[in-house]
Parts: C-alpha cells; structure tokens; sequence
C-alpha cells in the first residue's frame, strides 16, 4: 500500500491546538500514516515572525511530544530564502513517486491560494484537503470555486486512488484561536492555557516569550 503523508504547513507562532487538533482529525478520519506538522521557516506571505525559526521548531516539538501519528518537520529550516510549498513537495515527491500527499489547509489558507508561488503546480504535486476555520469566512472565493470545480471530491476514496490532483473538504470540530490571538493574550497578561500544550505553554513562560516589554 502506498503511504498517505499529510503536510500541515504553518508559521507556528507559537503552534496550538487549531493546528494540532484540526491535523489529528484530519489524520484519524482519512487515516493518513502520519501528518508532517511542517514549520514554515521564511512565510511568504506574512510578516517576519516574533520568534526565531528555532524557537518556533523548539515549542512544535514540545507540543509533538508523545504524538504517533504528527511528526515536526524542520524541511524548510534546511533551505535558505523563503519557504515555498512547492519546492518541499517536489521534494517529498522526488524521494517518495508513489506517496499520496495530502496537503492540509484551512479555508482562509485555501482562498489565498492563487497568491503562493507556483500555486498551479500544488495539485500537480499533491491532493489538498480543506477544513473549515472557526472565526473565518469558510466559503471559498468565487475564482477559487472556479479552478477548483474539476478537481473537486467528496469521495475520500479517490484520495488513496491517485498520488494528487483532487480537493476534498473536510468538516473538523471548530477551535476558535490564532496564533495572533495568542501572542496578544500573553502580551496583556491573560490566560492562553486551554489553548496550548502544558509543555509548550511551560516554555513560553520560562523564556518569557511573546512577554509585554513594558
Ligand atoms: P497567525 O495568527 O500568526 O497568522 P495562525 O494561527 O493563523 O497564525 P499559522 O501558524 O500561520 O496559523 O498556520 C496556518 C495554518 O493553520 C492554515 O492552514 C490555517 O488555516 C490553519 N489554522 C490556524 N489556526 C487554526 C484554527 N484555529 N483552526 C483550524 N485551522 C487553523
């Protein structure tokens, strides 16, 4: 049998349980072998993150810790310049020819698609499964709705049939937090517990991390 990866791409500034929850249902329900939770070293699109890359991997790997089935994954630490998707897929595709790799991605994420480098070549390379993100507008955009009409399943089977090149939707149990929202909640003082892993909340109290400078 062919592996099934999953990839969940993120800043992780810092990582919480709306990544790690939303990868582990999506693990459990298309029972994916593992989901490569893969830290985005240089985002493209956002600006420079608070923490180091380092520090970011430090805490995802605290908050992986005992987890079988979601593995961090420091592939774009190892390049230099910005982290774009498509270089760790041909990457991944280049060891790995008959992987399905699902590309897992938030409905905001989805909708800005069109603005990632070589966005086209994603599904050349990999299936992507959409979840719904608590907080957001969770319709996908008009012209996204558009390119990815031909591509669209609602059968998961056809996630195992081929190595890429379908778009499953994937209804996950809402956790309505971002990392934003978290840095903030730290600054000002206020509780971020059920939002973060013991280990990794541990962390980012000791090294004073996201603290108010004030
Ligand atoms: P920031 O607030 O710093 O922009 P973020 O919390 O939005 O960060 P990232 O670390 O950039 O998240 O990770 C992006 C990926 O995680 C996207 O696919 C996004 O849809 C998904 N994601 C983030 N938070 C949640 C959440 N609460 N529920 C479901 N998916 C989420």
């Amino acid at each position: 049998m062919p592996r099934l990866i999953g990839i969940y791409g993120g800043t992780f500034d810092p990582i919480h349980l709306g990544h790690t929850n939303a990868a582990a249902e999506v693990q459990r329900k298309l029972g994916l072998d593992e989901v490569r939770m893969l830290l985005s070293a240089q985002p493209p699109h956002k600006n420079s993150p608070v923490l180091s890359a380092l520090d970011r991997y430090h805490l995802l790997l605290l908050a992986l810790k005992g987890s079988l089935a979601l593995h961090a994954d420091d592939t774009e630490m190892q390049r230099p310049g910005p982290s774009y998707m498509v270089d760790t897929l041909l990457g991944i595709r280049g060891s790995m020819p008959e992987a399905r790799l699902i590309l897992i991605l938030g409905m905001e994420a989805f909708n800005g698609l069109m603005s990632w480098y070589r966005w086209e070549d994603l599904l050349k390379l990999a299936h992507i499964v959409i979840t719904d993100r608590a907080g957001f507008d969770n319709n996908m955009a008009p012209t996204l709705k558009d390119y990815a009409a031909p591509f669209m399943t609602d059968d998961k089977s056809q996630l195992e049939a081929a190595t890429h090149g379908k778009i499953y939707h994937l209804a996950v149990q809402p956790v309505d937090i971002s990392a934003t929202q978290i840095r903030q909640l730290i600054k000002d003082n206020k509780p971020v517990r059920q939002w973060l892993s013991d280990d990794c909340l541990e962390e980012i109290k000791r090294r004073r991390f996201y603290a108010s400078t004030n």
